[in-house]
């Protein structure tokens, strides 16, 4: 299970974030994870709340944004929207496609007390 791994990874953001900002407490964390990331958001909530146990960030509010898919299609030599890794383009129907956006995960928004 990575979410696993993404969990501790983002505590670890947030536990800089709160010591550099002398918080004792951190209330939410909005985290960005793009459509293509294969992250599954249930999975890091659950893993998220494992973690933070006994931290700083323990009951803290997680917020999960999805942020949409895109990649550079060679055949049409132009940025496309992508739904899904594995999808061909939505317009000429090549595979021929890098991924440009939306396959990482990010700390958007960290709100401590
Ligand atoms: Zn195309």
């Amino acid at each position: 299970m990575h979410e696993m791994a993404l969990a501790a990874s983002v505590l670890d953001i947030v536990e800089a974030t709160a010591h550099r900002d002398g918080a004792a407490q951190v209330r939410a964390v909005c985290l960005e994870i793009g459509a293509l990331s294969q992250v599954e958001p249930d999975a890091l909530r659950f893993c998220f709340d494992v973690v933070t146990r006994g931290s700083l960030a323990e009951r803290a509010r997680l917020e999960i944004v999805i942020t949409p898919g895109a990649a550079w299609c060679m055949p049409c030599g132009r940025t496309v929207a992508l739904p899904a890794l594995g999808a061909p383009c939505p317009h000429c129907g090549a595979y021929q496609l890098t991924v440009s956006q939306g396959d990482a995960m990010r700390a958007r928004e960290i709100e401590v007390a």
